[in-house]
C-alpha cells in the first residue's frame, strides 16, 4: 500500500479523498492554486504544494507541476478526483514514466471511453445497446441531414469531445438540423478544442439511469447498481439518488452486465460510470462512460457500503477486489442534493462571494436516517468565479425512499447559507414536490415543473398555521428572555397577553395561547386560526435554525432578523413576518403601502442635462418609437423616444431648461 498520496484537485473532492486517505494511514499532499490558499482541502491535508495562479488552465491543469509536487514531495501516486486531470490520459501516461501511480483506469481506457464517438462504436461492439445513431464523424450539413433523416426526428447533434451538459443541441426538423450543424460545430470546436460532432436519436422524455462499476487489475469487474439522475437542468445533473425508483431488478441486472462487458471490453480497472438513458418502456440506451469517480458516487457507497474512494486506492496499489458480484447488497435508499452558489430565483445566476454563515446541519444519524455532507468549505470561506460554484453535496440514506426524501428535505431546512445567493431553497421545493415525491422523473422535469424559472412559493395554509407558530414562539422567547433584564421598560409585545396576530406577508393570521409555558424548551398549545396546534421548541434567540414540532408535525426552519419581524424560511418558502397585537394588527391594516411609483405616465430625465428640444405638443398623439424630446449630458444629445403609442397630456419642461435626474419632462394622457 501507499505510504502518501497527491490529491490533484480542490474542494469537496479533494477532501472526500483525504478523509479516506487518512482513515487507511495515507499520508496527503493537496496542491492550490493562489485563489485556493487558505482552502479547506489545503488544511485537511498533511502537506500542500502551491501549484500558480488561480486561472484553472495555469495551475490545476498542468500535469508537469503536480508531477513535480509529487517528487518534492514523494508522492507514490495521485489521485485525481473529478474534473481537471481526471479523464486525460495524455497525464497517467506522464505520471506513469515517473513512476507515480495514477489512482484511476489505464490510458488506454481513458482514451477508449473519453471520447464519445469512439466509446459508442466500443460499446456497440461489446453488445451494449447504444442510443439508435450514426456511429462516426459526420462531415457537413448535408450529411447530417442524410442521417437525421434515417434516424428519425427528434435528432441530438453531439459533440464528440463534449462533457458537463455542454456541446449538444436537440433538432426537431431537417431545417434545425441545417441550421444546427455548423453551430454545434463551431461550438465544439471553441468549447472543446475538438469540432468533431456526431448525431444520434433524441430520446424524449427519458430517465438518466448510470451504473457504477468497479474493476481491478486481475480481471474482476462487478456492478454496484444504479444511480438515478434525471433531475437535470440544462443537461446537468442537480439531484441525484440510488437506486432508481424505476428499475425492476430484471433491467437492473441487464444493464449491470452490459456495463460489466464494456469495462471487460477496455480492461478497465478502478472505479467507472456507465451511463444510460431509459425510455418509459425500460428501453435503456448508452450515452457514455465517465472513467473517473463521480461527482454523485456517495449515494451508491451509502446503499452498498462500499468506499469508492478506497476500492480505487486498493486497486491502484495492485489489490483485489475484496467482493464478488454476489456479496454486493444494495440497502434502503440514498438521495443526494448539489447545493450550488447561485441565485435560484434569478434564473440561477451563479453568485461569488464570502460566505458569512454556512452551518450544514449535523452529521450522521438523524432517526432512522443518515446525513452526510461532502463539503470543500467553511465559514468565512470565499467563492470565487474561477472555479466550480459548488458548496456541498448534502446526502440523506433511509431505508426507504420517502424517508430519505423527507430527511432531505429536513436537512436542508435546516442548512445555514449567507453571504451569497445559493439553492437550498430550490432543492427544499423540489423534496415537497408530489411528482418527484411520486418519483415519476424524467431529464425534463425542471424544464416541465418550473417553466418560467423558480418563483417563491406561496404557503398554504397548513404551512401559514406552522410559520405563524414559528414567528409567534421566537417572538415570545425573546420577550421573556427581555423581561430578565432588570431596569426596563416593559414593551407591548411581552408576553403578558394571550391573544395575538401573526402577520405573514399579506396575512394576518389569529392566535391564542390556550396553555403553556414561555421557558425553554417552550411548549405551549396555541389556537391558529381555529386550530389547536401544540408547540414545542428548544429554540433560543438569535439562533438561525429553529427545530421543534407544531401539532404532530417536526419542523427545522431557519429566521433571519429583518427591519420589526423575522423572514422565515421553510420548505422553499420564504416569508416575512411580524408579530403584533391585535390592536397593533388592526391599525398595521390601515398602514398605507407605499407603491412603487407607477411610471408609465411619465417621461422622466435619464440623467442631470439640459433640455435641448421638445419634439411634441399638447394634445399630440404618438407612435412607439418617435421622438418626444432631446437632452444634452456630457456633452452627448440623448433622444428620448416612446416607448408605446401614446397622447402626450403636459409638457413641464422648456428647451433651455436643466434638469435634475428624474424630472418630469412630460406626463401623458
Ligand atoms: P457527473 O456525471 O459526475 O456529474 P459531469 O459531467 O457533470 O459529471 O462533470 C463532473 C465534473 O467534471 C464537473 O466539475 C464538470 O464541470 C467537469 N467536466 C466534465 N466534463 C468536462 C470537460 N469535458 N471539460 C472540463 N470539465 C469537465
Ligand atoms: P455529458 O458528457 O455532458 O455528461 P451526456 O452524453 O452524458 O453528456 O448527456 C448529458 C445529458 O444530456 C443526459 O443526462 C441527458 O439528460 C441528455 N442527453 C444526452 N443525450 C441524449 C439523447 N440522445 N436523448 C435525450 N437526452 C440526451
Ligand atoms: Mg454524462
Amino acid at each position: 500500500m501507499f505510504t502518501k498520496i497527491l490529491i490533484a484537485n480542490r474542494g469537496e473532492i479533494a477532501c472526500r479523498v483525504i478523509k479516506t486517505a487518512r482513515r487507511m494511514g495515507i499520508a496527503t499532499v493537496a496542491v492550490y492554486s493562489d485563489a485556493d490558499r487558505d482552502a479547506l482541502h489545503v488544511e485537511m491535508a498533511d502537506e500542500a504544494v502551491h501549484i500558480g495562479p488561480a486561472a484553472a488552465a495555469e495551475g490545476y491543469l498542468v500535469a508537469e507541476k503536480i508531477i513535480d509536487a509529487c517528487k518534492k514531495t514523494g508522492a507514490q501516486a495521485v489521485h485525481p478526483g473529478y474534473g481537471f486531470l481526471s479523464e486525460r490520459a495524455s497525464f497517467c501516461e506522464a505520471l506513469e514514466k515517473e513512476g507515480i501511480v495514477f489512482i484511476g483506469p489505464k490510458p488506454k481506457a481513458i482514451n477508449a471511453m473519453g471520447d464519445k464517438i469512439e466509446s459508442k462504436k466500443f460499446a456497440s461492439a461489446a453488445n451494449v445497446s447504444t442510443v439508435p445513431g450514426y456511429l462516426g464523424v459526420i462531415e457537413n450539413a448535408e450529411h447530417a441531414e442524410k442521417i437525421a433523416a434515417e434516424i428519425g426526428y427528434p435528432v441530438m447533434i453531439k459533440a464528440s469531445a463534449g462533457g458537463g451538459g455542454k456541446g449538444m443541441r436537440i433538432a426537431w426538423n431537417q431545417a434545425e438540423v441545417r441550421d444546427g450543424f455548423d453551430r454545434a460545430r463551431s461550438e465544439a470546436k471553441s468549447s472543446f478544442g475538438d469540432d468533431r460532432v456526431f448525431v444520434e436519436k433524441y430520446v424524449v422524455d427519458p430517465r438518466h439511469i448510470e451504473i457504477q462499476v468497479l474493476a481491478d487489475a486481475h480481471g474482476n469487474v462487478v456492478y454496484l447498481g444504479e444511480r438515478e439522475c434525471s433531475i437535470q437542468r440544462r443537461n446537468q445533473k442537480v439531484a441525484e439518488e440510488a437506486p432508481s425508483p424505476f428499475l425492476d431488478e430484471a433491467t437492473r441486472a441487464a444493464m449491470g452486465e452490459q456495463s460489466v462487458a464494456l469495462a471487460r471490453a477496455v480492461d478497465y480497472q478502478s472505479a467507472g460510470t456507465v451511463e444510460f438513458i431509459v425510455d418509459r418502456d425500460r428501453n435503456f440506451y448508452f450515452l457514455e462512460m465517465n472513467t473517473r469517480l463521480q461527482v454523485e458516487h456517495p449515494v451508491t457507497e451509502l446503499i452498498t457500503g462500499i468506499d469508492l474512494v478506497e476500492q480505487m486506492i486498493r486497486v491502484a496499489a495492485g489489490e483485489k477486489l475484496p467482493f464478488a458480484q454476489k456479496d454486493i447488497k444494495l440497502n434502503g435508499w440514498a438521495v443526494e442534493s448539489r447545493i450550488y452558489a447561485e441565485d435560484p430565483y434569478r434564473n440561477f445566476l451563479p453568485s461569488i462571494g464570502r460566505l458569512t454563515r454556512y452551518r450544514p446541519p449535523q452529521e450522521g444519524k438523524a432517526g432512522n436516517a443518515i446525513v452526510r455532507n461532502d463539503t470543500g468549505v467553511f465559514e468565512g470561506a470565499e467563492i470565487s468565479m474561477y472555479y466550480d460554484p459548488m458548496i456541498a453535496k448534502l446526502c440523506t440514506w433511509a431505508p426507504a425512499r420517502a424517508e430519505a426524501v423527507e430527511a432531505m428535505g429536513e436537512a436542508l431546512d435546516g442548512f445555514v447559507v449567507d453571504g451569497i445567493e445559493h439553492n437550498v431553497p430550490f432543492l427544499s421545493a423540489l423534496m415537497k414536490h408530489p411528482r418527484w415525491r411520486e418519483g415519476r422523473l424524467s431529464t425534463g422535469f425542471i424544464a416541465e415543473e418550473y417553466p418560467d424559472g423558480f418563483a417563491p412559493v406561496m404557503p398554504d395554509e397548513s404551512q401559514r398555521a406552522t410559520l405563524a407558530a414559528i414567528a409567534l414562539s421566537a417572538s415570545l422567547i425573546e420577550a421573556n428572555r427581555r423581561e430578565t433584564f432588570a431596569d426596563r421598560l416593559r414593551s407591548a409585545t411581552d408576553p403578558l397577553r394571550d391573544h395575538w396576530c401573526v402577520r405573514l406577508g399579506d396575512d394576518y393570521i389569529d392566535v391564542r395561547l390556550l396553555d403553556g409555558l414561555v421557558t425553554v424548551p417552550f411548549e405551549m398549545e396555541m389556537d391558529i386560526a381555529g386550530e389547536t396546534l401544540n408547540v414545542v421548541t428548544d429554540w433560543r434567540p438569535g439562533e438561525p435554525v429553529w427545530r421543534g414540532k407544531v401539532g404532530k408535525q417536526p419542523v427545522t426552519a431557519q429566521l433571519r432578523p429583518i427591519l420589526n419581524g423575522v423572514r422565515l424560511d421553510w420548505q422553499g418558502l420564504s416569508v416575512k413576518s411580524k408579530v403584533l397585537t391585535p390592536r397593533h394588527a388592526e391599525l398595521d391594516r390601515l398602514m398605507p403601502v407605499k407603491l412603487p411609483p407607477d411610471t408609465s405616465k411619465l417621461l422622466l430625465c435619464p440623467m442631470p442635462g439640459l433640455v435641448v428640444s421638445i419634439a411634441v405638443t399638447v394634445g399630440q398623439e404618438v407612435k412607439a418609437g418617435e421622438t418626444l424630446a432631446i437632452v444634452e449630458a456630457m456633452k452627448m444629445e440623448n433622444v428620448l423616444r416612446a416607448e408605446r403609442d401614446l397622447v402626450v397630456g403636459v409638457i413641464n419642461a422648456k428647451p433651455g431648461e436643466s434638469l435634475a435626474v428624474d424630472a418630469v419632462i412630460m406626463e401623458f394622457a
